[in-house]
């Protein structure tokens, strides 16, 4: 009789044991057992639920939250987690890297700035705060059609593909990602400027004419909800790998971030390209230009470009200079 046993560890290791005179036997056994493994793991990748969930739901809500005939596949209960997630998750991630910004890049010196606001931080996230809900709703039905398997992310679907082949992909994906966003963030941006529509939903924004950090969620939820759009939008057009997109995920809101931080430094060579703090600044003051999220290229053919006026030395931060000078003279 053959002496042989299949072992799984998990489900990327199989162990198997036979005498050397069945080896032959034993590497065609092999062979079947690591395809029907590689069909199994893709059919549970395009089911399985998107990996925050699956965590969440495996260590938490199943065994404490949850009443254990309530199955983790119901949409509904999805959809409540889907809610619970995005509303403790979003402003955590807001709160922490707004407060990072705040306490490490942004120049607190701006706060005497005529242009701030009475008590402005504490409106930039009363305003933050009360949105998330709201973008919440429309929000988790699209995360439940990511969940649902109807979008274009992936796990790792080609287990033949060269490592070299998989770092290009992920490569071209960001790329095509920022280019895709940035060109429907600028005219979505556009539009919430016509005067149709800006006293309605994008005036809120521009309350702060001077912002600071805690600004960069400061949105009317309806406002915050479509300039997210275009984030959600492609992975259902463009295949997009999982972790890739919680990475651009966190890389946009920490970008968000960073463009209502009022540190306008950016490498020589960026410069005539990237839509930094900078031209982000003087969009909140002069309001018809420089739309753009990540780039100046939509910008540039919109006809709404303009040279920011921090790299001319006439920034908001060079007004506090300028009347600290004036104050010791
Ligand atoms: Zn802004
Ligand atoms: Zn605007």
């Amino acid at each position: 009789m053959k002496d042989k046993c299949h072992q799984y560890a998990d489900d990327t290791t199989l162990y198997a044991h036979c005498k050397s005179e069945s080896l032959q036997d034993a590497v065609v056994d092999m062979q079947s057992s690591v395809r029907k493994l590689e069909e199994w793991s893709s059919e549970v990748n395009l089911l399985v639920m998107d990996l925050i969930l699956e965590k969440l739901d495996n260590y938490f809500l199943t065994p404490y939250v949850y009443p254990s005939d309530w199955h983790a596949d119901d949409w509904k209960r999805q959809l409540l987690t889907l809610f619970l997630l995005m509303n403790v998750g979003g402003w955590l991630l807001y709160i922490i890297s707004a407060s990072f910004s705040y306490m490490f890049i942004f120049d607190r010196r701006l706060m005497q700035h005529p242009l701030i606001l009475q008590n402005q931080i504490r409106r930039e996230i009363k305003v933050a705060t009360c949105s998330i809900p709201f973008m919440a709703v429309p929000t988790i039905f699209i995360f439940l059609l990511e969940v649902k398997g109807y979008s274009k992310l992936y796990w790792y679907d080609r287990p033949q593909q060269t490592w070299g082949n998989f770092v290009l992909e992920i490569g071209c994906s960001v790329v095509l990602f920022l280019l895709f966003t940035d060109f429907l963030i600028y005219w979505i941006h556009r539009w919430l400027h016509h005067k149709s529509v800006y006293k309605y939903l994008h005036k809120t924004h521009h309350l702060w004419k001077v912002p600071t950090p805690y600004a960069s969620h400061a949105f009317h939820p309806i406002d915050g909800f479509l300039q997210s759009c275009p984030y959600h939008i492609y992975p259902f057009l463009f295949p997009l790998h999982k972790i890739v997109y919680l990475s651009l995920f966190l890389a946009v809101n920490f970008w968000t971030v960073s463009i209502h931080d009022g540190d306008y430094r950016v490498p020589d060579i960026l410069k005539p390209f990237v839509n930094g703090s900078a031209h982000h600044t003087d969009h909140h003051l002069l309001y018809n230009h420089n739309y753009g999220q990540f780039f100046t290229l939509w910008d540039r053919i919109g006809g709404s470009f303009r040279t920011p006026d921090a790299f001319n030395g006439q920034a908001p931060i060079d007004f506090i200079n300028k009347q600290n000078i004036k104050k010791e003279e």
